[in-house]
């Protein structure tokens, strides 16, 4: 009989930590990073969600604020500070978020100075990779060193898209950075799946984007689609994830459906 279950050690095999990346910006990674971490911890899974996005804006989105952090992910990268140190846990969300706000956009150009700079994050989070089933990463809009360091970490990439025009042509850029950090740097990286996002089935362009998704990608595409939902846009300034501020909606419903999507794909890897 075909079983979902596994066994201890190929759960360690399979890794854990997740980047959620897109270099075009305003794509939903924020609201991706925040509903599936949330989800995630729903589903009784113990999640550490990293902002590594000056924006702060997963910090905020989960109810932590960016304003006064005695300490954040700038100061781990840098090794002024650990991330047990600078952790805080979202009370809104049900996880820990190791949290960023503006200071971040100075580590780009002070960690050129530091030895493996591409490999910060990954050093700072193989301290607390026991305490955790899932860390979730919220990278920046652009193929920067701090999304470098989101890339060298991970085991998978997640990419939120839009099905519109554009969305295919960033798409070329992202999967081939990756596929040279997966030679060059992390050959642990793979791409977990394409994930369809602020989806309007009225729209004829979308339904033709979201086909040739599922052409070109296959399987790589997620099944779980994520519609456009007021409700998940007005989360964050209430400081709480759309899957618990309104659990009933469609948004909300779509990304707990992701996150059991994710518990399974990753269990298949
Ligand atoms: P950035 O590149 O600036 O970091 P991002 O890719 O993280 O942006 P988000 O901040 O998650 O994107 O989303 C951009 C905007 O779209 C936000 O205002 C967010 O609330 C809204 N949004 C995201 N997903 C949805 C959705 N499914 N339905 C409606 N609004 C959404
Ligand atoms: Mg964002």
């Amino acid at each position: 009989m075909a079983t979902n279950r596994c066994t201890p050690e190929q759960v360690e095999d399979m890794g854990k930590i997740f980047c959620v990346a897109n270099q075009k910006g305003g794509v939903g990674k924020t609201t991706t990073a925040v509903n599936l971490a949330a989800g995630l911890a729903q589903l009784k899974q113990r999640v550490l969600l990293v902002d590594l996005d000056p924006q702060g804006n997963a910090t905020m989105g989960a109810g932590i604020n960016k304003a006064t952090l005695p300490a954040s992910v700038y100061q781990v990268l840098l090794g002024l500070a650990n991330v047990k140190q600078a952790r805080q846990a979202s009370e809104s969300g049900g996880f820990d978020v190791l949290p960023a706000n503006r200071e971040l956009a100075g580590a780009e150009v002070e960690m050129v100075e530091l030895e493996q700079r591409e490999k910060r994050l990954k050093m700072a989070l193989a301290e607390v990779e026991g305490e955790y089933d899932f860390m979730l990463i919220d990278c920046p809009p652009a193929l920067s060193m701090l999304t470098l360091n989101g890339l060298c970490a991970a085991h998978g990439v997640i990419i939120p898209m839009q099905c519109e025009y554009y969305a295919l042509e960033g798409l070329s850029d992202l999967v081939n950075t990756i596929k040279k950090v997966h030679a060059k740097l992390n050959t642990e990286l793979k791409i977990i799946g394409l994930l369809r996002v602020m989806f309007d089935p009225r729209i004829t362009l979308s339904q033709q984007v979201s086909a040739q998704l599922e052409q070109h990608f296959g399987d790589k595409v997620f099944k779980t689609i994520i519609p456009r939902n007021v409700r998940l846009a007005e989360a964050p300034s209430y400081g709480m994830p759309g899957v618990n501020f309104d659990p009933a909606s469609k948004g909300a419903q779509a990304y707990i459906t992701f996150g059991a999507e994710m518990v399974d794909r990753i269990k298949s890897m």
